[in-house]
């Protein structure tokens, strides 16, 4: 969103960031998972809820899913909480690539990860390693409607009558 409006740009694919790869990629990162796409290690295989669970699959034989991870890292789990700050660090890195091209006033997480009030605390204390300036005051904020707020736009390119 520029001043209050969607941007789509020429190929209607503006903010299509899951499908860019995962930046600045650790040696056990790469290639990186298959992706949908046909490509490896998008974004997209790390960032949803289906890869934090995919991850923790990996990392430890057991089947979670992602709220139970949350939940058990909450309970200090050490294998969820070693999940999550994995997710939280490539979140941060993500993040930082957008930061460093368009510089946005906020960035507004969306899906059903949105839902994780401890990536609001921690996810901004790491991208600062990655952002090209030497304080980074982009406010990471929660959706206000939810997390399926793309369906609700969707559904609000229609009159509602
Ligand atoms: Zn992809």
């Amino acid at each position: 969103m520029v001043d209050g409006r969607i941007v789509s740009g020429p190929n209607s694919i503006a903010g299509e960031w899951g499908h860019n790869p995962l930046p600045w990629p650790q040696a056990d990162e790469l290639p990186g998972p298959k992706c949908y796409c046909g490509k490896f290690g998008c974004q997209e295989t790390y960032m949803a809820g289906t890869g934090l669970e995919r991850d923790f699959r990996e990392q430890t034989s057991r089947d979670l899913k992602g709220a139970d991870i949350v939940a058990a890292a909450e309970a200090g789990d050490m294998q969820a909480e070693a999940a999550l700050q994995r997710y939280e660090h490539r979140l941060a890195r993500g993040l930082a690539a957008i930061l460093n091209v368009i510089d946005p006033d906020v960035v507004v997480l969306g899906g059903g990860m949105s839902n994780q009030g401890r990536l609001y605390r921690n996810v901004p204390k790491l991208w600062g390693a990655f952002v090209f300036s030497d304080t980074v005051v982009t406010p990471l904020v929660k959706n206000r409607h939810g997390d399926s707020s793309g369906v609700r736009g969707a559904a609000w390119l229609w009159p509602a009558e």
